[in-house]
């Protein structure tokens, strides 16, 4: 352990207003991080697309420039490192069009997430319809896409794993067991990281994405991790690391990855600067 033992690793997960349902710009998010003596983050708004998929929840692809010119001018104008992302959906038919779009531009880390739709409902009807009938089949859904996101092999990090879960409805253990294990040794297999994502303890389940049981499952196959607060807003940024550490470390984890260039980097955990490289426990 470092003599930085208390030092909180980066958060790679946060938006800007661009997405239109966020605050701010990425300074105002590094400003936020240099508070914290953080000494990295990264910029991983909503990725553009072109098929009019969800356009309400992301910047429009003329947006995109933008989007990185902010990010160059925050890199310019603070000390500590400010990686540049995306949030980047999968969903059918995105493959073609991610494939190019996520290798033209110069991005450090692209985090890929299955939005999908269903367990968004918020009125009452479409509740009950989650609650009694729907359970089992949107989950299975969800982690088949989940699984076939990691085997594209477009994407470095796995978001919010088990976010089927935000309202508050969970999966019984048998059925978990049935689809998450299988999910994640594909994850496992692709090479790709999951993030411990605190924004569950914003939402109604109130619980960080994974579960530790999950966690504990990923944990055993060395899938590596990284930490995300999933920001919608400046003051968002590290919320709750103190409790996503906690979990890791309660686990097993001694490292999490870092990323530059899509290139990741095992670093331990509580303290950057001891022996990294030639870790293989994640
Ligand atoms: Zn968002
Ligand atoms: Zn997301």
């Amino acid at each position: 352990m470092s003599e930085n033992g208390s030092r909180l690793p980066p958060d790679y997960h946060t938006h800007t207003e661009l997405c239109g349902h966020a605050e701010g710009r990425p300074a105002d998010y590094l400003r936020q991080s240099l508070k914290l003596h953080m000494e990295q983050m990264a910029a991983t708004d909503h990725c553009p697309t072109p098929h009019g998929y969800d356009p309400e929840n992301r910047m429009s692809m003329e947006d995109f420039e933008r989007y990185r010119e902010w990010v160059v001018e925050a890199q310019s104008a603070e000390k500590q490192q400010l990686l540049f992302g995306v949030e980047a959906d999968f969903y059918a038919g995105c493959v073609s069009f991610q494939d190019e779009f996520l290798h033209t531009h110069p991005l450090d880390i692209v985090l890929g997430s299955v939005h999908y739709q269903s367990f968004w409902a918020t009125d009452k009807a479409e509740q009950t319809l989650f609650d009694k009938d729907e359970l089992i089949p949107i989950y299975r859904r969800y982690y088949k896409l989940v699984a076939l996101m990691a085997e594209c092999g477009l994407y470095d990090v796995v978001a919010h794993f088990d976010l089927p879960k935000k309202n508050g409805r969970k999966l019984p253990d048998e059925e978990q067991r049935k689809f998450v294990l299988p999910t994640l040794d594909r994850i496992a297999r692709a090479g790709m990281a999951i993030e411990i994502n605190t924004s569950g303890l914003r939402d109604k389940v109130g619980e960080i994405y994974p579960s530790p049981q999950i966690l504990s499952w990923a944990h055993e196959r060395e899938i590596p991790i990284t930490f995300g607060s999933n920001a919608h807003s400046p003051g968002q940024v590290g919320a709750d690391f103190d409790q996503a550490v906690a979990l890791a470390r309660e686990v097993g984890y001694t490292h999490y990855n870092s990323y530059a260039d899509r290139i990741a980097n095992p670093v331990p955990l509580n303290g950057a600067d001891g022996p990294s490289a030639s870790a293989t426990s994640t």
